[in-house]
């Protein structure tokens, strides 16, 4: 059978983009569909946005630590409108990026909604597009709590689109984005509390720079509540009672604002009552399948949606792969980008290419940053005996400032192979020092050869290759 296309990518995100252009450059005919923008979370809403406001959040800091170092400066006002207005150009232009390089690839762009019609058929705008293999690269999107007038709150998609700077936020959760936005809106100036219903926030990292985490955003001004959670939620001039969700608020895909944009009062698990100028639920993602066709076409899904693959992409269908956050796996955008790369090497280059899940680098991007990779001290400790080698100290940049904040080095080693199995770094710039470390890490080096290596000094990181005796062992 003559299909359209040997490949239709449904998804205009960093995965479906990338597998797009490299499929494209074995020579297949291929064609992709967005419905939003091109670039998808991490350019639009997401990774980009994100850390040019996680830039604009450390100025005030930095002029306070060059006023301890002599430095005449004042920070002045942060002005929202210039920030956002150079943001928006910014998106903007990458988005013109993206749409460029699959034009220059030869990938056909289709603006719209794409639905699977059955295994080989794709319909966008109505019209039927035939592919001999269709790659669901169709991202996430945020979810918030089942609860009366929750529509009232933000995403994270939202907070790059808010008119105004608010004066004050409640953000709800304890993962990778709660924590960071509450550090980016406390750097701007926006009072900041945060519920986070478990014992301490970042689930799933490593506990001892989870504790040092938390005890630095806090110092450094942010409320944070542990075993809390929100109960009720109300525009705070009515009676509290549930507000009808506008059709503005439906489906936060496009991020659209909520109607209701005046203050908003809360009360919490453990009974207090406390008014907002917003509530931010960063309580998670799901994968963006619904309405996708999946059902007609035969695709399973688990329980969350998510699209279920085999190691190499493959759904049960087998004209039909996915890749990225819509497949519930590793919901980083590199790994999007991997996945993507080892579906056209298997699909199109005839050479069946696994993706490699194992000991990926990652860093939540608060202030102090986190930087890990591999194994905490506490999966470890599970699996075989294990030497801790960890420092926590007052980093010489702040402390000669006059600066409380301590930075942590952490490495996990195997007492039987002294392979280092784990790496956490607390420290501003952690991002940076975690993907070198990650090379280490990824290639099996021990403990010896870390220490074999020439500190660099001085700096923070040359603890990594100096610390001789383990702090403890189990
Ligand atoms: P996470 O799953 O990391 O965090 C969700 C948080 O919301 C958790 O603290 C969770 O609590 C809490 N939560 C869930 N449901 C509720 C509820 N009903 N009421 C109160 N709290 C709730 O999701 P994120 O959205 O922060 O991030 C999604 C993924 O995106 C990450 O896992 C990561 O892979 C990726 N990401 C990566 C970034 C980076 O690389 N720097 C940045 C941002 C996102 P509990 O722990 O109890 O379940």
């Amino acid at each position: 059978m003559a299909f359209d296309y040997d490949l239709y990518v449904i998804g205009g995100g960093s995965g479906g983009v990338r597998a797009a252009r490299v499929a494209a450059a074995t020579g297949a005919k291929v064609a992709l569909a967005e419905e939003y923008r091109m670039g998808g979370t991490c350019v639009i809403r997401g990774c980009v946005p994100k850390k040019l406001m996680v830039f604009a959040s450390t100025y005030p800091g930095q002029v306070a630590e060059a006023q301890a170092y002599g430095w005449d400066a004042q920070i002045g006002d942060f002005n929202w409108d210039h920030f956002s207005g150079k943001l928006n150009a910014e998106l903007d232009r990458l988005e013109g990026v993206y749409r460029k390089l699959l034009g220059g690839s030869d990938v056909e762009i289709h603006d719209g909604r794409a639905v699977i019609k059955d295994p080989h058929t794709v319909t966008v705008n109505g019209i039927d597009y035939t592919a001999k293999h269709i790659l669901v690269a169709t991202g996430g999107h945020p979810v918030s709590p089942d609860m009366p007038n929750a529509h009232l709150g933000l995403s994270s998609n939202d907070i790059f689109k808010m008119d105004k700077l608010p004066k004050s936020v409640l953000i709800i959760g304890g993962g990778y984005i709660a924590c960071e936005f509450a550090c980016i809106l406390h750097g701007l100036g926006v009072k900041v509390t945060q519920y986070y219903r478990g014992a301490q926030i970042l689930r799933g990292f490593d506990d001892e720079a989870r504790g040092l985490l938390a005890e630095s955003m806090t110092h450094r001004g942010i409320d944070l509540h542990l075993g809390t959670n929100i109960v009720e939620m109300a525009p705070a001039d009515a009676d509290h009672s549930p507000v009808p969700v506008g059709d503005d608020a439906v489906g936060k895909q496009s991020s659209a604002p909520t109607h209701y944009t005046g203050p908003i009062w809360v009360k919490s698990t453990n009974g207090a009552e406390e008014t907002f100028d917003h509530v931010v639920f960063a309580t998670g993602r799901a994968p963006n399948t619904d309405g996708l066709g999946l059902e007609a076409a035969g695709v399973k899904t688990d329980r969350r949606g998510a699209i279920v693959v085999d190691d190499y992409s493959q759904t049960n269908i087998p004209s039909i792969y996915a890749i990225g956050d819509v497949t519930g796996r590793v919901e980083l955008t590199p790994v999007a980008i991997r996945e993507g790369m080892a579906f056209v090497e298997t699909v199109f280059n005839g050479n069946p290419t696994k993706v490699d899940h194992d000991l990926i680098p990652s860093a939540v991007f608060t202030q102090p940053e986190l930087g890990t990779v591999g194994l905490t001290e506490e999966q470890a400790r599970e699996i075989e005996p294990i030497d801790v080698y960890c420092t926590s100290f007052k980093p010489m940049q702040q402390a000669f400032a006059g600066g409380e904040e301590r930075v942590l080095m952490k490495l996990i080693v195997s007492q039987e192979t002294r392979k280092v199995l784990g790496c956490h770094i607390v420290a501003d710039h952690a991002g940076e020092l975690i993907q070198m470390v990650g090379i280490a890490v990824k290639n099996g080096l021990t403990k010896e050869q870390f220490d074999a290596t020439c500190a660099v000094h001085p700096t923070m990181s040359e603890e990594l290759v100096t610390m001789k005796t383990p702090m403890r062992s189990a």
